[in-house]
């Protein structure tokens, strides 16, 4: 049985040009970039071509670009670094409910370490309105985090609009950029951001690679002390062969994107589609059109998410429900719960995305199956109490 992958919001395959381009910095390249002789010199230059490549994608300079672990290092940089580097100004934060772990998590230790935390309100898509993070701001606030699109959901908040807000304000602005990279265009100066997150492995590049841009001028401290490395903002001896892999990764994206998220769009509403065709009592979670190209996010009345996974996977589908972070947990997902979704319905959520591979026969296969997989699981539910 062909495996058919639709949970590119989880993960998405290396590239193979980036494992090709990555390949020679484990062996032949493998000094350090710190080192002065040329060996270590050559993997610098190598590091220095790949931060270019990250910052054209978003508009950025290339020395506002910090190489991270991962997206979950970098969100946790911006709003640890900023927090603690401005505590004399102001202890006020403001974000949103439906921020991915790496943030929300954040935000909660910040607030035990006594700092005022403010969760936005967000309307039945997942939206936050601009107008309510005006509102929110008072003196002490020192950062707005609002990420740029939602993992779970797709929807594509109001970045730009936020922005201005901030900016008149003169609070910092981040935003997790992790999902919206490689899919939607990106431009710092247009964002209006200070801080901005992105990932490697959700574009195509490898995992355990990522970057902050941190705007020039913006205050904020380290989190990882030591070496010099990346204008000694993130000590330690950067994954030059990751680094690399992002750098090209990002370079196959960028010239390919805008016809790439136009197939994704067709075939993400031929899916939706599909799925309301064959299954009745089954609801779209996030905006139908402020909306990331590859997702696809319902909650299907009387069936739970994880039996519906189990089912999937058994006919070779790989989708996921809640976050792929939270899967394993039985909790229901804290965005559909912020969307205003009962637990029943936040249980009974599937995520579907899609991605680089995805085909229209695939997109099929889905369609056909899903619904064979909800009629079995809803007649036997205890969840379906009559008549159906
Ligand atoms: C995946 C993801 C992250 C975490 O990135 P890692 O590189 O896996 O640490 C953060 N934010 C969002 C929105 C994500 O989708």
């Amino acid at each position: 049985m062909k495996r058919i992958y639709l949970d590119y919001a989880a993960t998405t395959p290396t590239h193979p040009e980036v494992v090709k381009a990555m390949l020679p910095y484990f062996s032949e390249i493998f000094g350090n970039p710190s080192s002065i002789y040329s060996l270590g010199q050559e993997a610098r230059g190598a590091i220095e071509e790949a931060r270019v490549k990250v910052a054209n994608l978003i508009g950025a300079r290339d020395e506002e670009i910090v190489f991270t672990s991962g997206g979950t290092e970098a969100d946790n940089f911006a709003l640890k670094g900023v927090a603690f580097a401005n505590e004399a100004r102001g202890n006020h934060i403001i974000t949103t409910p439906i921020e991915h772990p790496a943030v929300m998590e954040t935000s909660k230790f910040l607030e035990r370490r006594g700092f005022n935390i403010t969760y936005l309100p967000v309307d039945g898509y997942g939206l936050v309105d601009p107008d309510d993070v005006k509102k929110a701001i008072i003196p002490e606030t020192v950062l707005i985090s609002v990420m740029h699109a939602n993992n779970e959901i797709g929807t594509v908040e109001p970045i730009a609009e936020i922005g201005k807000i901030a900016k008149e304000a003169g609070v910092y602005f981040h935003t997790d950029a992790v999902q919206a990279a490689g899919h939607i265009p990106l431009n710092v100066a247009e964002l209006g951001v200070d801080l901005l997150s992105i990932s490697a492995h959700k574009l195509y590049g490898p995992k355990g690679v990522g970057a902050l841009y941190i705007r020039k001028g913006t205050k904020l401290v380290s989190f990882m002390h030591g070496g010099e490395q990346e204008r000694r903002r993130r000590a330690s001896t950067q994954n030059v062969a990751g680094i690399v892999g992002f750098g090209v990764a990002v370079a196959l994206t960028l010239p390919e994107m805008d016809e790439e998220a136009e197939r994704l769009i067709f075939l993400r509403d031929h899916l939706i589609k599909g799925i309301f065709d064959g299954i009745d009592h089954v609801r779209l979670n996030g905006h139908p059109t402020k909306r990331l190209p590859n997702n696809v996010n319902v909650s299907v009345d009387f069936v739970e998410g994880e039996s519906m996974l189990l089912n999937l996977d058994l006919e070779g589908i790989c989708a996921s429900t809640g976050s792929a972070c939270s899967s394993s947990v039985l909790e229901p997902s804290h965005v559909l719960l912020a969307l205003g979704l009962s637990p029943e319905q936040a249980h009974g959520s599937l995520r579907l995305t899609l991605g680089k591979w995805t085909t229209k026969e695939e997109v099929e296969r889905v369609v056909e199956v899903l619904p064979r997989v909800v009629a079995k699981l809803r007649a036997m539910s205890p969840l379906l109490k009559s008549g159906r």
